[in-house]
């Protein structure tokens, strides 16, 4: 046997591992993706939205046609591998062309209107830090065949509304621009070029690349250095069409109407090549770099550009993780979305076992609100009580031979100073539900 052979056989003593950027959820933290995902599950029932749920993989010729083959999503950061059949596939980086294929697929856009949303995994490769990953979150939303702006008007009061039921809206600012017409925005690119070119020798690297491929994604750049060249940089909004310069004023009085808060920001093209017209972000300062928690706009091409018949449309999505943690540094997780028990039942000894059981199911029957863990496993008297204390719940229900033999409960308060009850059994439920009144929904 050769080297290399034995040392193939031989077992590797290295830990598999997660792969970089790719993240586990953990029981601690799940209770508050369950939290923010239940807010927009019923907020998309109140707007009248249907889920879509397609497939994590697509053919890569989806993404090529439609974010386009020269924005940094298809050029450096698409998960793409050829499968068995030599077909070359791609792990979603967006959820917006799948959407588009389905709705095509499916004929869910001949002579209708369609509200949708989704929600899952998408794939990037892209450095990890905090607030970008590789596999990462989103929820979305898309509409199909309305093509005033009173629908890019619904959408960012949808988005708003969550941001006002989960405690965000002043910490969250909203961005606005029209990116106008194909024409409009094929003739400012030749005035955003001839100004570039003017001052070369300002641009840095990135963007002397991008000035053939993509020039309008100049104006996105962060670097500091070209921060006042950038300022002075000819504006789309001074160039508008006259239609979109309608549809973009018209919709700027529905939210002054509804009383929405918005910058106009010249400077926001967003990275996917099928924007034009309205296009939106949400920021905030509190994450640092990663400070977009929600962006969109519209992309009235992109059906046709498919292969289907001309449809406007509109949509945004949002980083789940960037909101999850936005929730939690600034302190704005509710009770309920950290996973905490409320009742712990626990059998002082195995003769209890059987009713500690009982008892546990028919306080959840009687009490669906009610978090409540069963001890299991036995154990000393020690060890039962501690586990008590550490499963984190608010009070516990002790049975033993006594309770047994007088049809009682005794009820222990985990996190506060206060004294045991004894309680007869069949009031139980009345009293929980009075003690847990502010826990139990
Ligand atoms: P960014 O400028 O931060 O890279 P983007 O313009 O690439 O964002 P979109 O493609 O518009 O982002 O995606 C919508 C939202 O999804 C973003 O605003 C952000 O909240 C989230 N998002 C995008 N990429 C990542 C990532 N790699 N990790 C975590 N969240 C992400
Ligand atoms: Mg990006």
């Amino acid at each position: 046997m050769s080297k290399s052979q034995a040392s193939q056989k031989e077992p590797s003593k290295k830990k598999i591992q997660a792969i970089r950027g790719m993240n586990d959820l953990l029981p601690g933290q799940s209770a508050l993706w369950q939290y923010f995902e239940g807010q927009v599950q019923a907020l998309m029932k109140r707007y009248g939205y249907d889920e879509i749920r397609t497939p994590v993989v697509e053919q890569t010729a989806l993404f090529k046609r439609s974010i386009g083959e020269v924005t940094d999503i298809v050029e450096k950061e698409m998960y793409t591998f050829d499968d068995r059949n030599g077909d070359s596939l791609t792990l979603r980086p967006e959820g917006t062309a799948s959407c588009v294929r389905a709705a095509m697929e499916h004929g869910l856009l001949h002579n209708q209107t369609q509200r949708l949303w989704y929600q899952g995994p998408m794939f990037r490769h892209e450095r990890p830090q905090k607030g970008r990953y590789r596999q990462f979150h989103q929820v979305g939303v898309e509409a199909f065949g309305l093509e005033g702006p009173d629908i890019d008007a619904e959408m960012i009061l949808l988005s708003a509304r969550l941001w006002r039921e989960l405690g965000l809206m002043e910490h969250v600012t909203l961005e606005l621009n029209s990116l106008g017409s194909t024409e409009a925005r094929a003739a400012y690119r030749e005035r955003l070029v001839a100004y570039f070119e003017q001052h070369h020798e300002q641009l840095d690297e990135d963007s002397r690349r991008r000035l053939d491929s993509n020039p309008l994604r100049i104006l996105d750049s962060k670097n500091p250095e070209m921060a006042a060249m950038l300022a002075d940089a000819p504006k789309l909004m001074d160039h508008l069409d006259d239609d979109s310069r309608e549809h973009f004023e018209a919709l700027c009085a529905m939210l002054d109407a509804a009383g929405i808060d918005y910058v106009l920001n010249p400077r926001l093209v967003r990275g996917l090549d099928y924007y034009g017209r309205t296009v939106f972000e949400w920021t905030t300062t509190a994450l640092g770099s990663q400070g977009t928690v929600c962006a969109g706009g519209r992309y009235d091409g992109l059906v046709e550009q498919l292969g289907g018949k001309a449809t406007p449309a509109v949509g945004f999505a949002m980083g789940i993780e960037r909101l999850i943690l936005l929730l939690e540094t600034l302190e704005l997780v509710p009770d309920t979305a950290r996973g905490e028990l409320d009742l712990y039942v626990l059998p002082m000894d195995d003769a209890a076992s059987r009713q500690a059981l009982l008892l546990g199911e028919r306080l959840r029957s009687e009490l669906p609100g009610l978090r409540a863990q069963l001890h299991c496993g036995g154990g000393s008297f020690k060890s039962r009580i501690k586990k008590a204390d550490r499963s984190g719940a608010r009070l516990a229900l002790l049975l033993g031979e006594d309770e047994l033999a007088n049809g009682t409960a005794t009820l222990k308060f985990l996190r506060e100073e206060r004294d045991q009850q004894s309680l007869p059994q069949a009031g139980l439920a009345t009293t929980l539900s009075r003690l847990l009144a502010q826990d139990i929904a």
